[in-house]
């Protein structure tokens, strides 16, 4: 039994399998050009499409107003001296005494070890900090 175009009718003996419309028809080689060949070569050729990365931002955090009581008060608690607490976050002690007396505001890198190392908070979203 010939084979046919399933577009135009025409006796076809080696039809081609193309996209037309998005089904897939075995067409003659006429009206092959008005689909899209399904090629194994041509799969992987979509278009690329241009995704772009939208990152949430996050949240803005700003330092504790209270960071240099909050550190001091917190270091001695835990029985640590400038020095011990400076070696557990890699920093000079003279760093720790000048967080301590509010001469140094430490960034968000810096406040995050000293969370870390003391286990207190030194982060306040900047909304809530606007809102005081
Ligand atoms: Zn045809």
């Amino acid at each position: 039994m010939p084979l046919s175009c399933e577009v135009c009718g025409a006796e076809v003996r080696f039809p081609v399998a193309v996209e037309i419309d998005g089904a897939v028809l075995n067409v003659c080689n006429s009206c092959a050009r008005m689909g899209r060949k399904l090629k194994k070569a041509e799969t992987g050729k979509g278009t690329p499409r241009e995704v772009r990365q939208v990152t949430s931002p996050e949240p803005e955090f700003d330092i504790d107003p209270e960071y240099s009581s909050k550190v001091r008060t917190t270091r001695e608690k835990l029985g640590l001296s400038q020095e011990q607490l400076g070696k557990m976050i890699n920093v000079k002690p003279s760093v720790i005494s000048h967080i301590e007396t509010g001469r140094l505001k430490p960034d968000l890198i810096l406040a995050r070890k000293l969370m870390h190392a003391l286990k207190i908070n030194l982060l306040i979203p900047v909304n809530e900090l606007e809102e005081r």
